[in-house]
């Protein structure tokens, strides 16, 4: 490889927000034989909002319960919980304590109540009756929507249903990969029918959707893929994506995300748009057919 000739391929990466760390990564970048895409963030804008609140019993003094439980969390999904209350006029207090069930929920206690936020199994492994929700789940997961149930002392008051929006570039790029022969997978932690909802909307194959993937687990997966022999990028946005961007052949981090991702990638994608992916991969393959 000649200096030059990667040094003119970075430099023209750069001016369209392909960001490569080094120009070994512009080299590696050929060949990749398989695509991991992250969900949230990702191939969605991660801007979720509520879109529906179903109540199973409970008033807004309850609603306020379950905002305040998610006051001190980090995730979107709280965040969006905690902006549709205060939308709603109600007061979100902070919790007396709290605490964050990773790749599930959180648990709070707000004025001796002790309160459970996330997905069906963090409420049913405490027991608590989730039946009359079941309706309301299949709905909400098959239009593509997160539904986050919520229960108060053990019993379910809430089920709340929270979109995201597909980025409008996410189905063109990853058309475009799929035509280049690149298997392009959907992994999240998000529940399966969700996933796969969101997946057929953006072309990506059900059997290529890997969800309610802890986030200690998202790199185990890059990994099983590279063990059938193929080179493999991670794609990201999020803390959790970082193991997994760090193990892959190529990790990419979205500009738009945590810094903690952007420093696990080898390159970053400035804009968020995926159609840079496949770009990425042809600047590599021409870089490194002048040099030869
Ligand atoms: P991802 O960021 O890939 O969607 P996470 O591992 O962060 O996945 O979360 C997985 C699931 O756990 C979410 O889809 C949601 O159902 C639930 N969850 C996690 N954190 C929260 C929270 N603070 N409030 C409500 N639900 C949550
Ligand atoms: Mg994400």
């Amino acid at each position: 490889a000649t200096p030059t000739s990667i040094m003119v391929g970075t430099g023209r990466g750069a001016e369209n927000g392909i960001l490569f760390k080094g120009g070994e990564y512009l080299e590696g970048t050929q060949g990749i034989e398989a695509v991991l895409l992250d969900k949230t963030g990702t191939i969605t804008e991660g801007r979720p909002r509520v879109t529906d609140v179903k109540t199973i019993s409970g008033d807004g003094k309850d609603f306020a319960y379950i905002a305040a439980a998610e006051k001190r969390s980090e995730h979107p999904l709280a965040e969006a919980v905690v902006a549709y209350a205060t939308e709603q006029g109600i007061e979100v207090d902070q919790p007396a304590s709290f605490e964050a069930i990773t790749g599930h929920g959180v648990q709070a206690s707000i004025e001796e109540s002790n309160v459970l936020v996330g997905t069906r199994k963090l409420l049913t492994e405490q027991s608590i009756d989730v039946s009359g929700a079941e309706n309301d789940l299949r709905q909400f997961e098959e239009e593509g929507k997160t539904a986050v149930l919520a229960a108060i002392d053990g019993q379910l008051r809430f089920v709340i249903a929270i979109a995201d929006t597909v980025k409008s570039t996410s189905k063109e790029a990853i058309d475009h990969l799929q035509k280049d022969a690149i298997d392009v997978y959907m992994m999240t932690g998000d529940n399966t029918r969700t996933a796969k909802a969101v997946a057929r909307e953006v072309g990506i194959p059900e059997e290529n959707v890997i969800a309610e993937v802890l986030p200690q687990h998202k790199a185990d997966q890059v990994e099983k893929l590279q063990k059938e022999g193929k080179k493999v990028a991670m794609v990201g946005d999020g803390i959790n994506d970082a193991p997994a961007l760090a193990i892959a052949d190529i990790g990419m981090a979205i500009g738009t995300g945590t810094d903690v991702a952007i420093e696990a990638a080898d390159v970053t994608l400035v804009g968020g748009d995926l159609t840079n992916i496949p770009k990425a991969i042809k600047l590599s393959k021409k870089t490194m057919r002048n040099i030869r």
